[in-house]
């Protein structure tokens, strides 16, 4: 086993391990009370946006993006990067790219056409562990790109800063989209959290352009940009979200980026009505198996004398 390797099944069993406390946590000190866990869209994330999607846009960006470019240049690490530890690399790549994330992320909530990348991550009513893996394959390519190319390009191809950066941003991930109570006291000036990342989430006018950070909250403190006002956000399901219509669909939601359409009067054509049903109807059928036998209804008393008589 090379040390990728090792590092690769490290930081996994530890991301597994951290998912079994977040759920747990969840379910002991919930945000939201009462909030279902399989709640509206858990299996669009988790079956199309967290195994689907990633894995495939895992191979395209550093096989068919990243590494292309890297061997056409001949880029094998940087020595005066090499000679840092890891902790100092992992530091050093986390800080530049939280700084990256937080300005990309509010240009792609004050632009129209990057606002079409990021829609899909804001469009869940139910915020929780799950809800950050929502991400528009777009938004995927450019954001991983950005952050993967340049550790791969300073540190080589073999660097296990890679595996432990991604371990960190899925765990951290998970952290702040989390529906659980946290407070982190004077913290929160530093670390990011659900207290303040669950209100990016709010369907307010005030957070649309508040609470930009994903690690450290301290970019939105220094940029002005913070929104915390000490209570939280309504429990109905109308505080959540959009505040227009989106499709629940993944391949509706990347076609919804493209083209506005309305699914209602999209449902007169029949190509779309066949599309539209077909995910529904593949779930009952292989439910059906599994459906207890309906019981047949005893006649009522008063009948039976009826007819006795
Ligand atoms: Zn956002
Ligand atoms: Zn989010």
């Amino acid at each position: 086993m090379t040390s990728l390797e090792k590092t690769t099944t490290i930081t996994t069993i530890i991301l597994f391990a951290w998912l079994g406390f977040v759920i747990a946590w969840e379910r002991i000190s919930p945000y939201r009370k009462g909030l279902p866990f399989f709640r509206e869209g858990f299996w669009v994330d988790l079956v199309w946006y967290t195994l689907i999607q990633s894995f495939f846009l895992k191979i395209l960006i550093f096989s068919y993006i990243i590494a292309p470019v890297q061997h056409h240049y001949g880029w094998n690490g940087v020595k005066f990067f090499q000679s840092w530890s890891i902790t100092e690399q992992v530091l050093f790549f986390i800080f530049t790219h939280d700084l990256y994330i937080y300005l990309f992320h509010r240009w792609q909530h004050a632009n129209k056409f990057l606002w079409r990348t990021h829609e899909a991550h804001h469009s869940g009513k139910y915020v929780d562990f799950l809800a950050g893996s929502r991400s528009h394959a777009v938004e995927i390519i450019i954001n991983q790109t950005i952050e993967f190319a340049p550790i791969i390009i300073l540190l080589g191809p073999d660097s296990p800063v890679v595996p432990i950066k991604a371990m960190l941003d899925a765990a951290f991930g998970m952290f702040i989209h989390a529906n659980i109570d946290v407070k982190l006291g004077k913290f929160k000036y530093f670390l990011n959290s659900p207290e303040l990342h669950l209100w990016h989430h709010a369907n307010y006018k005030e957070v649309f352009h508040a609470n930009f950070s994903t690690k450290f909250s301290f970019w939105d403190y220094m940029f002005g940009t913070i929104y915390d006002p000490g209570h939280k956000p309504g429990d109905r399901r109308e505080d959540w979200g959009l505040y227009y219509d989106f499709p629940k669909d993944y391949f509706l939601q990347h076609a919804f980026s493209v083209k506005r359409f309305d699914e209602q009067k999209l449902l007169k054509y029949k190509w779309f009505r066949f599309y539209y049903n077909l995910r529904p109807n593949i779930i009952k059928l292989c439910l059906e198996p599994f459906k207890k036998p309906a019981k047949t209804q005893a006649p009522e008393p008063e009948r039976l004398i009826d007819d006795v008589a």
